[in-house]
């Protein structure tokens, strides 16, 4: 899953990617409007984190064009994006002004990195239209706060990148997702990255789980079949 972070303060910015990555999200930062609005119109974000506070303007901006954008770009709609603002704890209005223009939550500085986390679990699942935290296919089991697998009740160990691609394919299952949209998924802008990472992943992954989870579609991508045709 890819967020964005758009935070102009520099400390702030990158204790959010660290804990973000840990976290399993690919994740960009900028520091002004201009630059999210050009990223936002180029990349696909699972996430957004949003200063009020830029130094070229009021981050609301980048929240009213984001939920107004229909199409963004070729991946899809970014409309839907769950956004979460990002406000100093005195600034009650703009929390308010944000929450009317679309963001999906809020986060009062200085936030446990922590709470962030939990909230952003919290906006995903409810995007998912998920009530339970935990993902079930077949015997497969996947908890996306714990960061665990089981199969059939036992504990599967992957590497971080193996769990985020499992998660990514098993939130799209049954569509098809073609490598491009898989590293998107995974890897933040500029991170140099094998040209068969993904097949390695996957390999793995096979290794680990049985070869009926994840299908490939030649030519087009992998995918995970509906649950009744897993193992
Ligand atoms: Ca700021």
């Amino acid at each position: 899953m890819r967020a964005l972070v758009i935070e102009d303060d520099a400390g702030i910015a990158s204790g959010l990617r660290h804990a973000l990555t840990q976290a399993g999200y690919a994740t960009d930062l900028c520091d002004t409007v201009a630059g999210a609005l050009t990223l936002l119109r180029a990349e696909c974000y699972d996430l957004v984190l949003l200063d009020l506070g830029l130094p070229d303007g009021d981050g609301r901006t980048v929240l009213q064009r984001l939920r107004a954008t229909h199409t963004a770009n070729d991946n899809g709609t970014q409309a839907q994006t769950p956004v979460i603002i990002m406000t100093a704890r005195d600034a009650v209005d703009d929390r308010i002004a944000g929450l009317d223009s679309g963001a999906d939550d809020y986060l009062v500085k200085p936030f446990d990195l922590n709470e962030l986390l939990a909230r952003l679990r919290a906006v995903q699942r409810r995007m998912a239209g998920r009530a339970h935290p935990t993902i079930r296919h077949g015997t497969l089991e996947l908890d996306p706060a714990a960061r665990v697998v089981t199969l059939a009740g036992d504990p599967v160990a992957l590497g971080v990148r193996e769990f985020d691609l499992l998660h990514t394919l098993l939130q799209a299952s049954p569509r098809v997702l073609s490598k491009a949209q898989l590293e998107a998924a995974l890897y933040p802008l500029g991170e140099g990255l094998e040209s068969n990472a993904m097949e390695v992943h996957v390999h793995h992954l096979r290794r680990k789980l049985g070869d009926g989870v994840i299908r490939t579609l030649r030519g087009v991508g992998y995918f995970v079949p509906r649950a009744e045709a897993s193992p």
